[in-house]
């Protein structure tokens, strides 16, 4: 059994119900696997917010919710020494509450900066998964599957962004949620196999606006957007909405990709351009074949 957490970032609303969970579990009490978690300046669910954009006609935000990765070969296990941060066999990573005093090595070596440093108690903490209560009996937060114990974030989400549940068992809803969205590794953490897995972060979207000749100054509804990356092989299509606005998500970065708007009895408008970031490519206006 590898226990994970799917998160969702098109369905996470930045409501911070995960958050405020998991300062309610684990700032009052520690335990065995963590100390208190300080109610100041530690986040072990991260919600990593972004504005998307370089245009006030499109803007859009990001959500990516960020809790520790439990890496399958973590870069903090490799950190610590005597044995102050561990991987258990169901893929929980966890820092000693006491083995780790002082060891701010820890902190440092984790590339999503998902370990916080407390000053007080000279230690480095984060998410345990809540695998205290995991391993509690007493414990009883199921959601669906009444075999499966769950973190806080988990239950308290309630738009169901967080998936808990066994990576190792194709039949379980993780595996599904994973087999059937994109899977978006965070950069830093690129080729790593972790056993919270991202889904749906944005990378980069286009959007424009299509209008018909200027003098008719009027929006153009279902005009065809194509877009065409050479190097992946990859196109998108789409049609201009009742605003005359079209948009394509989750393009690949850094790419070199042509665009092609197109509309029965006008001129196609062709141009290229790269996806270095968010951008909406401003109003296109056609005209009409003679
Ligand atoms: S995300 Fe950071 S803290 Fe978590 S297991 Fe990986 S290296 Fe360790
Ligand atoms: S509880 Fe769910 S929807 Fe709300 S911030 Fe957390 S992951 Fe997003």
């Amino acid at each position: 059994m590898r226990l994970g957490i799917a998160i969702d970032s098109r369905l996470c609303m930045a409501c911070y119900c995960c958050f405020t969970a998991c300062k309610d579990e684990h700032c009052e009490f520690g335990s065995a696997l963590s100390a208190p978690q300080p109610m100041m300046g530690q986040f072990w669910m991260d919600i990593r917010e972004w504005e998307r954009g370089d245009d006030s006609r499109r803007i859009k935000t990001a959500t990516v919710p960020t809790p520790c990765s439990h890496c399958q070969d973590p870069a903090c296990v490799k950190a610590a020494r005597d044995g102050a941060a561990y991987k258990r066999p169901d893929g929980i990573v966890i820092i000693d509450p006491k083995k780790a005093k002082g060891q701010r090595a820890i902190v440092d070596s984790c590339p999503i900066h998902a370990v916080y440093w407390n000053e007080e108690l000279e230690l480095p903490q984060k998410c345990t998964m809540c695998a205290e209560l995991l391993d509690d009996p007493d414990y009883l937060a199921y959601l669906g599957d009444p075999k499966l114990k769950v973190p806080r974030c988990v239950e308290a989400c309630p738009n169901n962004a967080l998936v808990f549940g066994d990576l190792d068992d194709p039949s379980s809803e993780i595996s599904k949620q994973i087999a059937s969205n994109k899977i978006t590794q965070l950069e830093p953490l690129s080729g790593q196999e972790t056993n919270v897995v991202h889904l749906n972060v944005p990378t980069v979207f286009f959007a424009g606006t299509v209008y018909y000749p200027k003098e008719e100054e009027e929006v153009c509804i279902g005009a065809k957007a194509r877009l065409v990356c050479k190097e992946t092989g990859e196109s998108w299509e789409t049609e201009t909405n009742y605003l005359g606005d079209w948009e394509v998500e989750w393009l690949p970065k850094n790419k070199k990709v042509s665009v092609e708007i197109t509309q029965d009895g006008y001129k196609p408008v062709y141009y290229e351009t790269v996806t270095d970031s968010d951008h909406y490519v401003g109003m296109t206006y056609l005209e009409k074949t003679s």
